[in-house]
C-alpha cells in the first residue's frame, strides 16, 4: 500500500519498522461533547488503512488515545476557559462521568458506522507520569525551558526542522503569527506549553515537578504513541486540523526527547463539510449517527457516502447523496441475496476485476475507483452470480457494508406470520379479495414485503 505522507509531501509504499507488522496511532476523540460525522469521517480513515493493509496480509496494531484532559477553548485569549470545565458546569457531572459518557457514545458511534476497535485507548488522564517524564526529558536535553509560574515550554528554536510538517516555518510564524499562548515570560511567541501551571478554579491538575498544574494537549499524544508503539511506528493519523499546531508539536516533542525520526508516514483526512460549512464541534452545526438513524438510514451507508470522495479532499454532506447512498447499499445486499451462493472458483476476467479493486485500495485508498470497480461486477454481463457474490463478499472486508447481511440471515416468518399467509391464502381461494388485501396489509405491518407466487403468499423482511 502506498499512502501520501503528508511529512515528505510523497506517496509512500508502507514499510513496516517490523517485518509484517504495521504499527498505527491514531489521534481519538475529545470527550467533553459528542462525535459528529466529520470526526467519524476521520476516524474512519484510521480504520481504512488498517482494513487495507491486512486485506494485503498484514498484521496491524492500532492505538487511539483518548483526551479526557480539558483543553482551552481559545489557546490565544488569557481568558481562555477549560472545554471539560465547560462541559462540568453544563451538566453537573464530575470531569470522570463527563469523559465516560462521550467516550461511550463515541465507541457506540464508531461501531455503527463500522469502525473496528483499536487495540487499545489509552486515556490522557492515565498517562499523566508519562508526560511530565517527557517534559523533564526534554529540559534535560534543552527544548524546554521552565518559568517562574510554574509552566513549561517547548522551545521551538531550538528543534532544527519545526514547520516541516505543515510548512509553518519560523519565519513565517514570526511574520503573521498569532499568540498561540499569551504569556510575556516565553521566549518566543512560537514556543508551546508542555505544562502548565493551575490557576484558581483549576479542576483537573496534578503535581509535577514544577508545582500544581496540568499537560499541554500535544504531549499526551507523544508520551502515549511512544509508550504503546515504541519510539520508531509506521503511521500516524489524523484530521487535516491536526497538522499544526498539534502533529507539528508532537515531532517535535518525540524527535526532541529521543533524537531521532519516531513516525514514518503522516497521513491526514481531509474535513467534512455541511453545505459548504466546516462541522465542528465548536460552532455546534453537527450531524451525528443518531441523526441518520432518525433518518432511517443504515449508518454503515455513510461509509459508501464517504468513498465518493478521496479522504484527503474536502467532502460536503448532504441529505440527498446520504439517501442515495443509504438506497445504493440496500441494493447491494439485496443484489448479494440473489447471486447468492459463492461460486466455488473464480474465473480470469474476475480474477482481473479483484486485480483493480485491490490497486485502487492500494493507491493511497483511492475508494473512489475501487466504487466504479464494484459498480462494473454489479453491472457485468462478463461473470456469474457467484464470481460476483465471491468479489463482493470479500471485498466487503475493506467496505465494511455488511453486504452479505440478506444472503447469510437465517430468517423465518414468525408463527403469527404463517397463521396470517395461511388465513390469506385461503381467503385467495375462496376469492374473498377484501380479505386477502386486510391480511396483505397486516403483514405489511409486521415488517416484511409480502408476495404473491405461483405458491401463494411468501415473505420476506424488509430492509
Ligand atoms: P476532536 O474530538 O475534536 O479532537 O476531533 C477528533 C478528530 O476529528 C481529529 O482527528 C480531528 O482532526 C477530526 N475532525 C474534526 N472536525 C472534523 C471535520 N469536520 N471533518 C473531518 N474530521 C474532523
Ligand atoms: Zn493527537
Amino acid at each position: 500500500m502506498r499512502l501520501y505522507n503528508t511529512l515528505t509531501r510523497e506517496l509512500e509504499e508502507v514499510r513496516p519498522v517490523a517485518e509484517g507488522h504495521v504499527t498505527m496511532y491514531t489521534c481519538g476523540p475529545t470527550v467533553y461533547r459528542y462525535a459528529h460525522l466529520g470526526n467519524l469521517r476521520t476516524f474512519m480513515l484510521g480504520d481504512l488503512i488498517r482494513r487495507g493493509l491486512e486485506f494485503e496480509g498484514y498484521r496491524v496494531t492500532q492505538i487511539m488515545n483518548i483526551t479526557d484532559v480539558g483543553h482551552m477553548t481559545d489557546e490565544a485569549s488569557p481568558g481562555a476557559l477549560d472545554k471539560m470545565q465547560l462541559a462540568v458546569e453544563d451538566e453537573g457531572l464530575s470531569p470522570l462521568e463527563i469523559a465516560e459518557k462521550y467516550a461511550r457514545a463515541v465507541f457506540d458511534d464508531a461501531e455503527a458506522v463500522g469502525i473496528r476497535p483499536a487495540d487499545r485507548y489509552p486515556k490522557a488522564t492515565e498517562h499523566v507520569p508519562e508526560m511530565i517524564e517527557l517534559t523533564q526529558t526534554l529540559i534535560n536535553r534543552g527544548h524546554a525551558y521552565v518559568v517562574d509560574s510554574g509552566s513549561v515550554y517547548f522551545d521551538v528554536a531550538s528543534f532544527d526542522g519545526y514547520g516541516s510538517l505543515s510548512g509553518n516555518t519560523l519565519d513565517n510564524l514570526r511574520e503573521g503569527h498569532r499568540d498561540l499562548e499569551a504569556d510575556p515570560a516565553k521566549r518566543s511567541s512560537a514556543d508551546f506549553a508542555l505544562w502548565k501551571s493551575a490557576g484558581p478554579g483549576r479542576l483537573m491538575k496534578w503535581d509535577s515537578p514544577w508545582g500544581v498544574g496540568f499537560p499541554g494537549w500535544h504531549v499526551e499524544c507523544s508520551a502515549m504513541s511512544m509508550k504503546y508503539l515504541g519510539d520508531r511506528f509506521d503511521i500516524h493519523t489524523g484530521g487535516s486540523d491536526l497538522r499544526f499546531p498539534h502533529h507539528e508539536d508532537e515531532i517535535a516533542q518525540s524527535e526532541g526527547a529521543v533524537g531521532h525520526q519516531v513516525v514514518s508516514i503522516w497521513v491526514h483526512g481531509g474535513h467534512l463539510r455541511q453545505s459548504g460549512q466546516k462541522i465542528s464541534k465548536s460552532t455546534g452545526n453537527t450531524i451525528r449517527v443518531p441523526e441518520l438513524i432518525d433518518h432511517g438510514v443504515d449508518p454503515l451507508a455513510f461509509r459508501w457516502l464517504t468513498f465518493q470522495t478521496r479522504y484527503r479532499s474536502e467532502m460536503d454532506f448532504t441529505w440527498d447523496a446520504m439517501d442515495a447512498a443509504d438506497a445504493k447499499v440496500k441494493q447491494l445486499r439485496r443484489r448479494m441475496n440473489e447471486w447468492a451462493p459463492r461460486a466455488d472458483q473464480i474465473g480470469e476476467p474476475a480474477k482481473d476485476y479483484d486485480a483493480r479493486f485491490r490497486e485502487a485500495v492500494a493507491a493511497d485508498l483511492d475508494m473512489p475507483a475501487a466504487v466504479v470497480v464494484v459498480n462494473e461486477v454489479v453491472g457485468t454481463g462478463e461473470l456469474s452470480e457467484g464470481e460476483k457474490y465471491s468479489l463482493l463478499a470479500s471485498w466487503d472486508a475493506v467496505l465494511g457494508l455488511d453486504l452479505e447481511r440478506e444472503a447469510t440471515r437465517a430468517w423465518a416468518p414468525s408463527d403469527e406470520m404463517t397463521a396470517k399467509i395461511a388465513q390469506r391464502d385461503a381467503a385467495r381461494s375462496a376469492k374473498d379479495y377484501a380479505e386477502s388485501d386486510r391480511l396483505r396489509d397486516e403483514l405489511a405491518s409486521m415488517g416484511v414485503e409480502v408476495m404473491d407466487t405461483p405458491e401463494g403468499t411468501k415473505v420476506r423482511p424488509r430492509d
